[in-house]
């Protein structure tokens, strides 16, 4: 049985607890003693708990700002447990358009995905997490450099950011099928850090653009220039690598446009001078990135707006 349950999660550690709900909940499924009409009102009725007490956090713990939801700390750490398992869990509404054999399957196939996600948390707290007050300032430099907040909602999902209390190699990662970005504590400068939150943001904008025909154009056109200052290596000739090595180029190149005048302005001046140097050589002029980019990186912004 799961016992593991969600009204547990307020005196438990976030990932521990999301480790044994996941473990007993494979154990429920394997088991073939159970028959599998019980299964399935387990499963539903476990992801409407789920479901209730995510929302139910929300509500005290984020910061809404725009289409994102904030949240730091051990709140964050809680309500990235219960977003993922929430999506990973099939709901009623998709038993009458799928069999039961392939819910449970991608049930599954969702619980050891995310298993595979928590075991990998190193899970020893650190004084180093991005306060949500951050998080916020850096979402205000992105709305200034002209990227609508409000484009960032998926399916009516607004952007879910986590700063978790823990430190990683990879200081954050975002979660495409489940439309969240999770940010790991570390001890680097502000610029970076920035950078960092930019960079997630960038990543959901790449799959919402993808999925989103009418700005196909001109996302198109700032891939093709992406691709031309950034060609493949040839290790990645393969198609879906491609594809994850271009998400990678156009979440840094975002980043990087989105920073642009605030790093200029926090240069000494003989740090100046040394860049201008440098972008001459590069024929990339006063910018951190060509012109042209820089041009279809703001036609592109300018479209989310409509
Ligand atoms: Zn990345």
């Amino acid at each position: 049985m799961i016992k593991t349950t969600p009204d547990k999660l307020p005196k438990s550690e976030p990932i521990q607890w999301g480790l044994d709900y996941i473990n007993e909940s494979l154990e429920f499924l394997m088991d073939s003693e159970i028959e599998q009409d019980y299964k399935l009102e387990i499963i539903f009725s476990s992801g409407k708990n789920l479901a209730h007490h995510y929302q139910s956090l929300l509500k005290k713990e984020a910061m809404l700002y725009k289409s994102t939801l904030i949240a730091d700390n051990w709140e964050a750490g809680k309500l990235m447990a219960l977003r993922l398992l929430v999506k990973a869990t099939p709901c009623p509404a998709q038993s009458y358009i799928h069999p039961v054999d392939k819910l449970m399957f991608y049930y599954i196939y969702n619980l050891k995905y995310l298993s595979k996600f928590f075991t990998s948390i190193n899970l020893i707290n650190c004084r180093n997490l991005i306060p949500k007050s951050f998080i916020r300032e850096v979402l205000e430099i992105a709305e200034k450099n002209g990227l609508n907040l409000d484009c960032l909602k998926s399916n009516g999902y607004p952007l879910l950011i986590c700063s978790l209390p823990y430190e990683e190699k990879q200081p954050g990662c975002y979660f495409h099928s489940f439309h969240t970005a999770v940010l790991f504590a570390n001890s680097h400068n502000e610029t970076v850090k920035k950078h960092l939150i930019l960079h997630e943001l960038g990543h959901a904008l790449f799959n919402l653009s993808n999925n989103n025909k009418s700005s196909n154009k001109l996302f198109n056109a700032l891939l093709a220039l992406l691709k031309k200052y950034h060609p493949y290596s040839k290790v990645i000739s393969v198609k879906p690598f491609q594809h994850r090595y271009m998400e990678e180029v156009f979440a840094d190149s975002l980043a990087t446009y989105f920073l642009s005048d605030q790093e200029w302005e926090e240069r000494t001046e003989g740090e100046r001078q040394e860049k201008k140097d440098e972008w001459e050589n590069n024929q990339h002029g006063k910018k951190p990135i060509p012109p042209d980019l820089e041009k279809a990186i703001k036609l592109y912004l300018e479209n989310l707006k409509t």
